[in-house]
């Protein structure tokens, strides 16, 4: 049952955090706290409003009015000790969705997010896990997850729970992965820090609502302890290759490790949780090798190199570079930036804030003021801003938009990049991006990233490069840029899932002969041909505009776990997805993706494959991913019991 801590707080410091609360989350508890519904049913309406002031646009008189109400009905509430209230009935509940969501939510909506509410519980995504599977079978049962990043870490926790024993490796030398091992400057990440943690591990001292990359390892680092988990990791060890053997049913992998010692270990099961964006991509240039200076890319950063008052390059503007940029801009004596395609800006006027103390203090003293704050969160960047990334078959009047919601969009972006450009029409149509908004990641901002290239040491490059030189870059007019320093933020592999790994299921048959570059699983996680081999973060889980990642990873190990109980529950010691199945899902899931900003033929990015499929990208409402992940379908598996001897 979710708690809270007493408060012990005079009646100026209850009122001094009010001033930082999210009203309708406010309101919202204080329903919960008087058991009277009254201020829900007024004049006060909060409205959802993507680009909003993130607080439903509520009148100052209604915001004062709340506080008022809610400082006496807190100083009620300590005077009573601080007793956790009992729960609204659930029409009551009902109620409260679409006022603090500020929308009509519909109602196959309901249980999804009830369950994301979780009012009732700490951990409502943990399962019994299995609990009526005898101890023995599950000791039986050993299971590898290879990477020990935020999904790998969900993945032994889970695990753990359920009383399964792992092997856990990580090739880092630490848990954390993306949080691991991107230390560039400025890294942070890009979606609020409250909805961007465990569901079941919320953190209501998140220093930033957009932490840095130390705070987000440390976060991880610390669930990781908390549960035990990282003394069981095997750090520095990278899995080379596993075989499947089907007379025994069982994976054997060879693990290697940092020193060059090899090791076999032979398990029932393995999960990937690799993640997608973790083998750095260099670009395609003539002459890379060439460059006589110092050169990294951004996933490795390379620390050692001092920037001050040095000319640099960066190639890419991307997620990554949007970050770093800003950070060394100052520091650096001339920087040039190389732009191939400029990133569609989304407006967050929080994104380097400070959370306020009084947030912090709500958060934790509050009754289901966290559960609600989470629930807006979760349901702003749920499904909100997704109808307007869907392309219409009949929109033919630009190519960068695809319906008129998105060209509606791209209008109301391109005013706020238009804001940013200081009245410089040559800089304003260089930044503008000439794709639909969400074609690509968008990234959040609160006007450093062109600020950062309007600095008078810094210069904007459209042109496209020719080669790198051994002095620097060279572009396709002519012109060669002198630097000291070249950083690639050029992103990564994503689409070569599961490499540099081997894989060789039943038959012998290898998964990247398989998939022939073009990689494809049953909703993500199962592949055919590879019984027992369960993917986290696989194909096309990745999301572009809606949720958060740890949301998918969520659901991913409670269908693992299901599996797992499958098996268990009635002796089967294989299963693997039916051919038709894993076929029919991929071809929805192509359908669904041709029907989105980033899947229209005129947008290319990291999202689709070296063929043109998007392989990376779950194209519809997260509200499916979740109802089709609950628990496995038995019907959409073949089932191998164990040969007799
Ligand atoms: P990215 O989004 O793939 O960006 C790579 C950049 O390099 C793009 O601007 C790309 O241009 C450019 N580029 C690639 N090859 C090039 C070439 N040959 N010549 C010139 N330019 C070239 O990579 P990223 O910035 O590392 O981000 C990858 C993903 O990681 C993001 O989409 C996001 O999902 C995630 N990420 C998240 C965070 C966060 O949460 N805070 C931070 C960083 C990254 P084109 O666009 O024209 O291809």
């Amino acid at each position: 049952m979710p708690s809270c801590l007493p408060i012990k707080d005079d009646d100026a410091t209850i009122r001094k955090a009010l001033e930082d609360a999210h009203l309708p989350s406010l309101i919202a508890a204080l329903v919960h706290i008087t058991g009277d519904a009254s201020p829900i049913r007024g004049d006060i309406k909060p409205l959802y409003d993507f680009f909003g002031d993130g607080q439903g646009s509520l009148t100052p008189e209604q915001c004062e009015r709340t506080k008022t109400q809610a400082s006496a009905a807190l100083k009620a509430f300590a005077a009573g000790g601080s007793k956790m209230p009992p729960q609204p009935s659930g029409d009551v509940i009902r109620e409260l969705m679409d006022f603090v969501a500020g929308a009509k939510i519909p109602e196959h909506y309901v249980p999804f997010l009830m369950e994301e509410l979780a009012l009732t519980s700490d951990d409502a995504k943990a399962g019994d896990w299995g609990n009526a599977i005898p101890t023995a079978a599950k000791k039986d049962f050993r299971v590898l997850v290879i990477g020990a990043g935020m999904s790998g870490v969900l993945a032994a926790i889970r695990l753990k729970q359920a009383g399964i024993p792992f092997t856990i490796v990580d090739k880092n030398s630490d848990v954390g992965g993306t949080w691991f091992e991107n230390t560039y400057p400025g890294c942070r990440v890009d979606n609020p820090n409250h909805l961007y943690s465990y569901s079941f591990e919320p953190n209501y001292d998140w220093p930033q609502h957009y932490s840095t990359q130390g705070k987000l390892w440390a976060y991880f680092r610390g669930v990781a302890d908390k549960y035990g988990i990282r003394e069981l990791v095997k750090f520095d060890t990278e899995v080379i290759e596993s075989v499947y053997d089907e007379a025994r049913s069982l994976w054997t992998s060879r693990l290697r490790h940092k020193d060059g010692r090899e090791e076999k270990i032979e398990t029932n099961a393995i999960i990937t949780a690799v993640g997608q964006l973790n083998r750095p991509k260099m670009p395609d240039v003539k002459g890379i090798e060439s460059f006589k200076g110092a050169s990294f890319h951004s996933g490795n950063w390379n620390h050692s190199v001092d920037l001050k008052g040095k000319r640099v390059a960066v190639i890419g503007t991307g997620a990554s570079a949007f970050q770093f940029v800003p950070e060394i801009a100052p520091e650096v004596g001339r920087m040039f930036v190389f732009q191939r395609s400029a990133p569609w800006l989304g407006p967050a006027p929080d994104y380097h804030h400070d959370v306020e103390e009084g947030q912090k203090w709500l958060l934790k003293h509050v009754p289901f003021y966290a559960q609600w704050y989470r629930f807006w969160m979760f349901w702003m960047l749920t499904d909100g801003i997704y109808a307007a990334v869907q392309a219409d078959p009949t929109w033919t009047t630009r190519l960068d938009s695809v319906s008129a919601a998105n060209d509606f969009l791209r209008d109301v972006l391109t005013q706020y990049i238009q804001s940013q450009s200081g009245g410089d029409e040559a800089f304003f149509k260089k930044v503008v991006p000439t794709y639909p908004p969400g074609g690509k990641r968008t990234v959040r901002d609160n006007g450093v990233w062109l600020a950062a290239l309007r600095r008078p040491n810094v210069e904007l490059i459209v042109d496209p490069i020719a080669e790198i030189t051994p002095r620097g870059v060279k572009t396709k007019d002519g012109k060669e840029y002198e630097v000291d320093v070249i950083i690639y933020g050029t992103g990564f592999h994503a689409s070569r899932f599961l490499s540099p790994m081997t894989f060789k299921g039943r038959g012998g048959v290898d998964l990247h002969r398989q998939w022939d570059g073009d990689a494809r699983a049953y909703l993500g996680i199962t592949i055919p041909n590879f019984p027992n081999l369960f993917c986290m973060y696989g194909p096309n889980t990745n999301i572009v505009v809606n949720g958060s990642i740890i949301f998918f990873s969520e659901c991913e190990i409670r269908y693992i776990m299901g599996c797992i109980e499958t098996l268990l529950e009635n002796g089967y010691v294989a299963m693997e997805p039916k051919r038709d199945i894993h076929d029919a899902f991929n071809e929805k899931i192509d359908a669904g993706n041709k029907q989105m900003a980033w899947g229209v033929p005129q947008v290319s990015s990291w999202y689709k494959n070296a063929k043109g499929r998007v392989a990376q990208n779950w194209p519809f409402p997260l509200v499916e991913y979740w109802a089709r992940t609950r628990a496995p379908d038995p019907k959409d598996f073949e089932f191998r019991k164990a040969a007799r001897s």
